[in-house]
């Protein structure tokens, strides 16, 4: 008898914790005391099938899949949410959340000094090297300020100032910007401003890619800046050795290059392209000879325009990054990576050949992406993730597909895409967007985070969850390449 009432205890335990586990669920906010400085906030989660659920003895919308997302508005201070799950109006479970709402600089401790910009004697010239290779050069002393180039490792920079952790740097008179200090060796005082050379300008091809190799007798800061039909190339800190002149005509892809070199010792290259669009370029230095890499226009086949083309599929987040978690706590990077594996297919029966960049639930940092989407020269580069909104948002209003792109040749790329996904998936169109995401930053392989629809959003989260709804993603981004290739590169 003693034995079996212990068991009954146990049963009882067993049953009680089990049901405690299949009843409400929230998955954000994450914990309790959640603090943000938003004016409100939203409970995502789920409960037991057939139950109601009450926020503050307000009734909550229970969607598809027992799941809620439930936007509240936020008291400055402590504010107390009492969830009750009721069946048949008797109460289920009772959870309580104290959101606190912070002012807007409660959070950070005490303000920073404020740096002073100090400016150098503009009788000496200051000099310093680069150290870092794709060391940012910014509009701000800030690291969330705007890029306006790269600097490559080796590159003499004129430093003219110093804010906080930063230098000020000037290419020219009208070009001037930002490096962090760290990124800067060699640091010298001169007499007169350092010049280079250019020595020899060539050209140069293979089967996918020309070249302009430029010599300079030392590494100087760069800028490309993207035309209608080709490339501006600025070199900065050059020698005026080169007269005004077209150096070149009608080789592989290239039109025609012209050089000017002007008075403030920037060196311009005007490079026309054949092309309709870019297809991808990219530049760094050899030693001293900046090589400038341009992608030549694939010719394509007209059933099949993806047939023999190399698409890098990248699954955002991965392993112990898990990306944002939908109501009924389904990993954002599960999704990503489903949806990724379909669309590989897809593209293989089309006849392209497809990198992974992750191809099961492993964590892959951001530059690893990068790196494996080079190595074989892949001419697309599509980062696959769902969308989540921060505190203050309202999931209700802002949900859909949005097509990201950095590089301003990029849009209408990203532009086709989500044109196709909102024709075939019938979601809210959330916009082709520009945004400076490590990912998309390349411009080579042509890049694009496509962010099909949101995670918190109960609709798009049960049109997340259906396979049907995914296969199909996969389907209209591939229609998408297809027809983008098809109209813009030439035909076999
Ligand atoms: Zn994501």
């Amino acid at each position: 008898m003693k034995y079996s009432l212990r068991f009954l205890i146990i049963l009882f335990i067993l049953i009680f914790s089990h049901s405690d586990v299949m009843t409400l669920e929230v998955v954000y906010p994450a914990k309790n005391n959640h603090k943000t400085s938003a004016p409100s906030i939203f409970f995502v989660g789920n409960v037991k099938k057939g139950s109601e659920l009450f926020i503050n003895n307000e009734p909550v919308k229970i969607w598809e899949h027992n799941s809620f997302v439930h936007v509240v508005p936020l008291n400055k201070g402590e504010n107390t949410f009492t969830l009750k799950e009721k069946i048949n109006n008797k109460e289920q479970s009772t959870l309580k959340y104290v959101v606190t709402r912070t002012g807007k600089t409660n959070n950070a401790k005490k303000p920073a000094a404020v740096p002073v910009l100090t400016c150098y004697d503009p009788v000496t010239y200051h000099y310093g090297l680069v150290v870092t290779d794709n060391t940012p050069f910014r509009q701000q002393p800030d690291e969330n300020a705007k890029r306006l180039t790269h600097l490559d490792s080796g590159t003499m920079i004129r430093i003219t100032g110093e804010k906080g952790g930063y230098y000020q740097v000037s290419f020219c008179s009208d070009e001037r910007g930002w490096v962090k200090k760290n990124s800067v060796i060699d640091y010298r005082v001169l007499k007169t401003p350092v010049f280079s050379a250019i020595s020899d300008i060539k050209v140069d091809e293979d089967k996918y890619f020309n070249y302009i190799k430029i010599d300079l007798d030392m590494q100087m800061p760069y800028k490309i800046q993207e035309i209608e039909n080709g490339l501006v190339f600025k070199i900065y800190g050059i020698q005026k050795n080169y007269a005004d002149r077209k150096i070149l005509n009608n080789f592989g892809n290239i039109k025609n290059i012209a050089i000017n070199t002007s008075s403030d010792n920037t060196a311009t290259l005007f490079i026309d392209l054949k092309n309709k669009i870019l297809w991808g370029y990219s530049c760094g230095y050899e030693g001293n000879m900046l090589v400038l890499k341009i992608r030549k226009e694939p010719r394509v086949n007209k059933n099949k325009p993806l047939k023999g083309l190399t698409i890098a599929l990248d699954a955002g987040h991965g392993g112990k990054d898990r990306g944002a978690a939908g109501p009924t706590n389904i990993k954002e990077s599960d999704i990503n990576l489903d949806i990724t594996l379909k669309l590989k297919k897809e593209l293989e029966k089309s006849g392209a050949k497809v990198i992974l960049t992750r191809k099961d639930d492993s964590y892959v940092s951001l530059s690893d992406r990068i790196e494996r989407s080079r190595e074989k020269n892949a001419l697309f580069f599509i980062s696959v993730h769902a969308n989540a909104l921060p505190d203050g948002a309202n999931p209700y209003k802002k949900h859909g597909t949005s097509v990201f792109y950095y590089h301003d040749g990029v849009f209408s790329l990203a532009d086709t895409i989500k044109k196709q996904m909102l024709n075939d998936l019938a979601t809210r169109d959330d916009g082709t967007n520009k945004a400076s995401f490590a990912v998309i930053r390349p411009s080579m392989p042509l890049s694009v985070l496509i962010e099909t629809a949101y995670m918190i959003n109960p609709e798009d989260y049960s049109r997340l969850l259906d396979e049907k709804f995914r296969i199909k993603t996969a389907e209209s981004i591939r229609k998408a390449l297809e027809t983008y290739v098809f109209e813009n590169a030439s035909i076999k």
